[in-house]
């Protein structure tokens, strides 16, 4: 029976083609989402630039669509894809709180644990450990995303994502069970969260669990600094006026800061990497 999707973000179902689409990340074949929009609503986020209207664009977090026939068309692509790396959560968090009613992504991973294809979870959600019993180690890896360690922050920047707490226990329970986890530290805002204790923090949880760390900078898609604009105008009066030339080409920033990272990560054993070398 469909489940009856209600609430103050609207929700509403579609239905897909296919489940699995072409991925253009580096290590991964396919990309899964079984949701369009994102309830997390992460003011930073990319994902937004998408769509194809602006007011919809600057109303991300507050809508979100599940394809809610996506479980059964994966067990037809899984049957007739080439076996390949899958990423679960390329463009929207699979583990958004409509996920704890619907468990589309659950649904998803029940087919994923037997067959043959590696696959590889985002998320910045401890709904993740509802499913420990599907992630097995010898195939899965996930990796968590941890802007910053200061909860008041992470509210601000990502209202309706769990708190750094429960992203950092995610980690370690799923590093407990012998899965191998990487930490998503990003993206660094420029003289938001780029302070060396805030990154010596995330990596210090790295560290203690075992996991790599990829690392990615404010990406200024379309529609991200109009989104990020309110905060930044409250918390850092004139940022958001400079930061296309701090983050553009011809600023040194991005060197420097990846240098204090890769620095960091050196001196605690961490292995470290750009998230997306090739930009
Ligand atoms: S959790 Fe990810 S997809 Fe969702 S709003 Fe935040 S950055 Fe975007």
């Amino acid at each position: 029976m469909e489940a009856k999707l209600t609430g103050k973000v609207e929700y509403s179902y579609v239905t897909c083609k296919s489940a699995l689409s072409k991925s253009r990340l580096p290590e991964l074949d396919y990309a899964l989402n079984p949701y369009v929009g994102c309830e997390h609503g992460c003011l930073y986020c990319y994902s937004r630039s998408i769509l194809k209207d602006e007011k919809m664009a600057l109303r991300w977090g507050s809508f979100v669509w599940a394809k809610k026939n996506i479980v059964e068309r994966l067990r037809k692509d899984l049957r007739r894809k080439k076996a390949g790396v899958i990423g679960v959560g390329t463009i929207t968090d699979p583990y958004q709180p409509l996920e704890s009613k619907l468990r589309l992504t659950r649904g998803c991973l029940e087919f994923l644990s037997v067959y043959r294809f590696p696959v590889s979870i985002q998320t910045k959600s401890n709904l993740i450990l509802r499913d420990l019993d599907l992630i097995k180690p010898e195939k899965f890896d996930v990796g968590v995303t941890i802007t910053t360690i200061d909860k008041n922050l992470a509210k601000k920047l990502e209202p309706k994502a769990p708190n750094p707490d429960a992203r950092i226990q995610v980690v370690e329970e799923l590093a407990d069970k012998k899965v191998e986890t990487w930490i998503f530290l990003g993206p660094v805002i420029p003289y938001v969260n780029d302070d060396r204790g805030n990154l010596e923090a995330i990596i210090e949880v790295a560290k203690k669990t075992g996991s790599k760390i990829l690392y990615d900078r404010l990406n200024l898609k379309r529609w991200v600094l109009e989104s990020l604009k309110p905060f930044l105008e409250k918390e850092k009066p004139g940022l958001s006026d400079v930061l296309p030339r701090v983050l553009g080409f011809g600023s040194d920033y991005w060197v420097r800061v990846s240098e204090v990272i890769r620095g960091i990560c050196g001196e605690k054993g961490v292995k470290c990497e750009p998230a997306f070398p090739y930009v």
